[in-house]
């Protein structure tokens, strides 16, 4: 994939506020804070059209970005806070469902994930929904950097038996600071906007 235009198109907290479905989109879903913001940043090659390093929790909404005037990708918002309301989390269920139930044009998930931990419950439900829902999940595991090399395999294994893949090859690995997976991730999403 050849990146030659990016741009940030809304925000959205239903249905009401998608923008229209014009090409395929791909999700993003993740923790907050796991990093999906950089992701997006360093898969695009642009500093900071993500926005990164919010409050974990506080960005309760759908970003929707443009690329190529193709596709899109839409960074969910995260999960896993444990300091957000019972208000603020029963709305995030909301979110969610209506997204996943509602958007015809929704290709794949990429799910992230931090490296150095074991998936958390709710990285293994959301695992779980989605393959249930028979959407295609992909997932990721972002902060490579943050651990030596020499023990990616150990937590890459750990993280595809919580998420009971089948294969630990199957996972990205990933770093929005050093650009390890990128290519890996390009060739990826090529493929799903092919399907
Ligand atoms: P989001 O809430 O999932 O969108 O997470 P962000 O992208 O905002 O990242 C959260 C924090 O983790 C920020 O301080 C980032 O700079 C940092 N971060 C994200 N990805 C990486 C990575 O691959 N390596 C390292 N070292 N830090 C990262």
């Amino acid at each position: 994939i050849t990146i030659r235009k990016a741009e940030f198109v809304t925000s959205a907290v239903d249905i009401k506020g998608y923008p229209e479905l014009t090409g395929p989109e791909i999700a993003l879903a993740g923790r907050s804070n796991v990093g999906k913001s950089s992701l997006i940043n360093k898969f695009i090659n642009r500093r900071n059209l993500a926005r990164t390093g919010n409050t974990p929790g506080k960005t309760q909404m759908l970003n929707f970005y443009r690329i190529n005037d193709e596709w899109s990708f839409v960074d969910l918002p995260g999960y896993g806070y444990a300091k957000v309301s019972k208000e603020i989390k029963a709305n995030w269920g909301k979110m969610m469902e209506e997204y996943f139930s509602r958007r015809e044009n929704l290709r794949a998930v990429i799910q992230v994930v931090d490296i150095r931990h074991v998936p958390s419950v709710e990285d293994q439900e959301m695992h779980a929904f989605l393959r249930n829902r028979g959407i295609p999940v992909l997932v990721v595991a972002t902060k490579a950097d943050k651990i030596s090399k020499g023990q990616w395999g150990k937590h890459l294994s750990q993280i595809a038996k919580a998420l009971h893949i089948p294969d630990w090859h199957m996972i990205i690995t990933y770093s929005a600071e050093t650009g390890l997976g990128v290519p890996e991730l390009h060739e990826a999403v090529e493929e799903i906007l092919s399907m």
